[in-house]
């Protein structure tokens, strides 16, 4: 049996460091499993500038980074891999990198989630000069500018919605005739002025050399190509939870997010906590993130303090999986 810790974070986004911060002034030294994709989402933000305490904005990679060495700063311990495998049946809780293995007598899951790309060529090369997935983290650098928002879901619509606040002109290119979208979203987005829709097309490729220029599309009943002219190509197809290590082992919705117990951040397994986009479905901020991490760390701690001093398991967990 590996050396037991207090508590094992799986997952080094805003939500697992912030845990990993108040878990190690909470003298529970964590280990944080950061992932080869440590620090998440902010990693490919370019500017953040929403975040509370930076006027100037920060680099998301940096702002990463300085969570990190905060958490560091106290005895917090890391291990650069991904978890390749979690055994949560019986207390102390097993969690794997490879052939290593590593005890915990509570986790902290803050694997986070993933959006979804187009997959294309053009998409990579033009990440962070004008493609991104989150409008409400770049939106504003485009000001006055025309953009195109990918996908027909309630995502694009509020992406694209949010858009024509700051931009000249906002096109929602969608690969079928009719929205998956709420009717209500999908009303308001048609009612909007400054939004047109392109139904029936599919994005081929990302036009520009150092910035986006425009976005070819392909209609799929006639296969002609045209050029959207836009600074910036907003991808809304839609998120993927980072769970697949937990399927069968915890409470999860139909997409794979975490389901946790309201107004806290207990799991269905007693000493197992969720935190961060991985069990978030609505809000999906930095801020948002951190401060569910803050209360992942919080309840560990006080769970282990109950059990430590032999009180019952917090009521309605149940005390295993299945
Ligand atoms: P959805 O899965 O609902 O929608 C994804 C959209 O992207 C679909 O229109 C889909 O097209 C399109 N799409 C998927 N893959 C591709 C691809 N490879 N190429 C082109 N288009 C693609 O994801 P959302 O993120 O929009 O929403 C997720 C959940 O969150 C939903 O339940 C939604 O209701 C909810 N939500 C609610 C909000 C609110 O109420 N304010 C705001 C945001 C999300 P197709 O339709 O053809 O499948």
């Amino acid at each position: 049996m590996a050396d037991v810790n207090e508590v094992v974070i799986i997952g080094s986004g805003p939500a697992g460091l912030t845990a990993a911060i108040y878990a190690a002034r909470a003298g529970l030294e964590p280990l944080v499993i950061e992932g080869y994709g440590a620090g998440g989402q902010l990693m490919i933000t370019t500017d953040v500038e929403n975040y509370p305490g930076f006027p100037d904005g920060v680099e998301g990679p940096e702002m990463m980074q300085m969570f990190r060495r905060q958490a560091e700063r106290f005895g917090t311990r890391f291990i650069t891999a991904d978890v390749s495998r979690v055994d949560f049946s019986a207390q102390p809780f097993r969690v794997w990198v490879g052939d290593d293995e590593h005890a915990g007598k509570a986790i902290v899951v803050s694997t986070g989630a993933s959006a979804k790309w187009l997959g294309i060529e053009g998409e990579q090369r033009m990440m962070g000069r004008g493609v991104s997935a989150c409008a409400t983290c770049d939106g504003f650098f485009f000001k006055d500018k025309p953009v195109v928002v990918v996908g027909g879901g309630d995502t694009a619509m509020e992406e694209a919605l949010f858009l024509t606040r700051m931009c000249e002109s906002v096109t929602v290119v969608h690969r079928r005739d009719e929205f998956r979208a709420s009717a209500i979203m999908a009303q308001r987005v048609l009612d909007n002025p400054k939004i047109t829709v392109r139904w029936n097309a599919a994005v081929v490729d990302v036009e520009g050399d150092q910035v986006v220029t425009g976005v070819k599309v392909q209609d799929t009943v006639t296969g002609e190509e045209s050029v959207i002219p836009a600074a910036a190509m907003f991808v809304a197809i839609g998120h993927q939870p980072n769970t697949s290590l937990f399927e069968g082992l915890l409470d999860m919705d139909d997409e794979g997010y975490l389901h946790t117990q309201p107004d806290s951040t207990y799991t269905n397994i007693d000493g197992v906590f969720a935190c961060g986009d991985v069990q978030d479905t609505v809000y999906r901020q930095a801020v948002t993130a951190a401060g569910s991490g803050c209360m992942a760390a919080i309840d560990a701690e006080r769970w282990l303090e109950a059990r430590e001093a032999g009180a019952p398991d917090h009521a309605g967990a149940t005390a295993s999986a299945d």
